[in-house]
């Protein structure tokens, strides 16, 4: 390839030199992926990861019953036919453990940690005018250069602590279930808390439940869940999956959360009782997010739609919980069914009939403090061993606030989001030169290792035109970042989950100033997402300029 500039090329050695073609932060899912792409074209690359090892969210969630609720060979990678031949997954719905080995066999087989640098934790990335490259700045004072900054830092990375007084002067064992340390932690005849009951909560508590000799599980907003029914998966099994694996991913290509799983055309108001019972009662039978995703056509949209699902699942959860009080706590009353991210459990409610386990309702007896030895709220005082926080995440753009990332004149990322993020498709943000973001805020939400092979694959193309034309600085127009937010807002529209609190709308009562609803993913579903970005490549990047 013939270049007006010359661009560093990877001679193997990463420790050479601190001056590189791309860097990346974060050696998950995504950034994998993009080194992988960023060798095929030739460029020299680095990632720098804040862990020990590879796996982003599958090496720090590493709590108990952490597992997936995508099914397995639906988050594999799918680029490499070798890949998808030789790996082999044990179960349905992989846990932790499976996934952050199959990561680990994905980073062996392509050679790929020898040019990851781990612990390494990025503080600082700021854009030189002068020079047109990044100068990132780690917390232990090393510093790199690189033309282009890719960003594959997650939407779900950086955890939150509760607001609650006294959480630092506990005396017993404390853990965020996303900072859960790599020994064992015995929870056998323990008295544990779980504070939380989003879909890791439901995790934790499910297998804290069978071991704990008393569990108290404190919940403000109850969600509805589904069952997961995950089952093993046979070597014959596996050998069908495999032969299936093209039908599989194309499968993914053509509906909105790239699961398996997409919506069924019947409106929930048009046929009958008896047909309307009949088919809740086979989703609710039927492993995966199919009673989410593969429901009636209108179930997330339509409010009266939605109450016929909402009360469906109520009832399942007075089936199953013995004491009608337990019962109707776990119910929710604020949301309706799907209009939050589905938790999807194991004998979840079940665990309310064990005589270890208490639920208390912090709505009711709110947490007054957190103290040395347990938790006291308006009603009294619980004393704990253990103490797990399952309360979730600063989402989406909480990762790119913990790095003082400046763009043209200095400008902080953080002050251009102040409102909510800006972006072009998700991967580029205008004012931040030859930053790009896979799996950056706008970039849809699904099932993840699908959307952050078609980022990567997007970013690469991108890059693959820049580097062709020697350019040395691509920036989005102002403009073209205008009509997407819009076209990101009006997606959203009509959508129940953008008119309640939660991760996805940006809400969350941990952070300052995280109180109101913002626009922060794509809601259009994948398909017409791979349109918008397919059509900017075919369009020559118009929305972009190259210098
Ligand atoms: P989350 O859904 O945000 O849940 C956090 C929980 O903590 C909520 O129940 C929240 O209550 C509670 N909470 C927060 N602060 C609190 C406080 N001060 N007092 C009392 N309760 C408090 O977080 P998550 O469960 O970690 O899940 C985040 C996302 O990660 C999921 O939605 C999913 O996308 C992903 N995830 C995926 C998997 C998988 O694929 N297998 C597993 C786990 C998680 P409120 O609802 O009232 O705020």
């Amino acid at each position: 390839m013939t270049t007006a500039v010359q661009f560093l090329k990877s001679d193997g050695d990463s420790s050479s030199t601190a001056d590189y073609d791309a860097i990346v932060i974060g050696a998950g899912v995504s950034g994998l992926y993009q080194l992988y792409k960023l060798r095929e074209l030739g460029l020299k690359a680095l990632v720098l990861e804040k862990g020990s090892r590879v796996g982003g969210t599958w090496y720090w969630n590493r709590y108990p019953g952490a597992r997936f609720d995508s099914e397995s060979w639906t988050y594999i990678y799918s680029f490499s036919k070798e890949l998808l031949d030789e790996w082999k997954w044990t179960e349905h719905f992989a846990t932790q453990p499976e996934t952050e080995r199959y990561l680990n066999y994905v980073a062996d087989k392509f050679d790929l940690r020898r040019d990851i640098q781990f612990g390494s934790e990025v503080i600082a990335a700021h854009y030189i005018e002068e020079t047109r490259k990044w100068e990132i700045l780690l917390s232990d004072g090393r510093k790199y250069h690189a033309t282009f900054l890719i960003t594959a830092i997650g939407i779900l990375s950086a955890s939150t602590l509760p607001r609650i007084k006294g959480v630092e002067t506990f005396a017993g064992e404390a853990y965020h279930t996303a900072q859960w340390p790599h020994e064992p932690v015995n929870l056998a005849g323990k008295r544990v808390a779980v504070i939380g009951t989003g879909s890791t909560g439901v995790q934790t508590i499910q297998e804290a439940a069978k071991v704990a000799g008393q569990l108290t599980v404190f919940q403000r907003t109850p969600n509805w869940c589904a069952p997961l029914h995950n089952t093993k998966i046979t070597d014959e099994e596996m050998e069908q999956i495999r032969a299936r694996y093209p039908e599989i991913m194309a499968r993914c290509q053509e509906t909105p959360g790239c699961f398996v799983h997409g919506p069924d055309p019947r409106s929930a108001l048009e046929v009958t009782p008896e047909v309307r019972e009949a088919f809740f009662e086979k989703l609710y039978s039927e492993p995966g997010f199919g009673i989410w995703y593969g429901n009636f056509r209108d179930i997330l949209v339509d409010s009266d739609a939605n109450a016929l699902i909402s009360d469906f699942v109520a009832r399942k959860i007075r089936e199953r919980v013995k004491d009608p009080k337990v019962a109707d706590r776990l119910i929710p009353k604020n949301h309706g069914f799907g209009t939050r991210r589905l938790p999807l459990e194991t004998r979840y409610y079940e665990v309310y009939n064990q005589p270890n386990v208490e639920l208390v309702d912090v709505n009711e007896t709110p947490i007054q403090e957190i103290t040395p030895t347990g938790i006291r709220t308006s009603a009294g005082e619980y004393e704990f061993d253990v103490i797990i926080y399952a309360t979730g995440f600063n989402a989406i753009t909480g990762a790119f606030e913990q790095i003082d990332i400046r763009g043209v004149g200095g400008r902080s990322l953080k002050d251009a989001w102040a409102s909510g993020p800006q972006t072009y498709l998700g991967f580029l943000v205008a004012g931040f030169p030859n930053m790009m973001m896979v799996m950056g805020p706008h970039g849809g939400v699904g099932n993840f290792t699908r959307f952050a092979e078609f980022n990567a694959n997007w970013v690469s193309e991108l890059l693959r035109f820049a580097v062709a034309r020697g350019a040395t600085r691509v920036e989005v127009t102002q403009e073209a970042e205008k009509r997407w937010f819009g076209h990101v807002a009006d997606s959203g529209i009509g959508l129940l989950s953008n008119s309640v609190d939660s991760w996805m709308t940006g809400v969350n009562s941990n952070v300052e100033g995280r109180s109101a609803r913002r626009v922060m993913r794509y809601s259009g579903g994948f398909p017409a997402f791979r349109e918008y970005c397919e059509a900017a490549t075919r369009d020559n990047y118009a929305g972009i300029k190259f210098e």
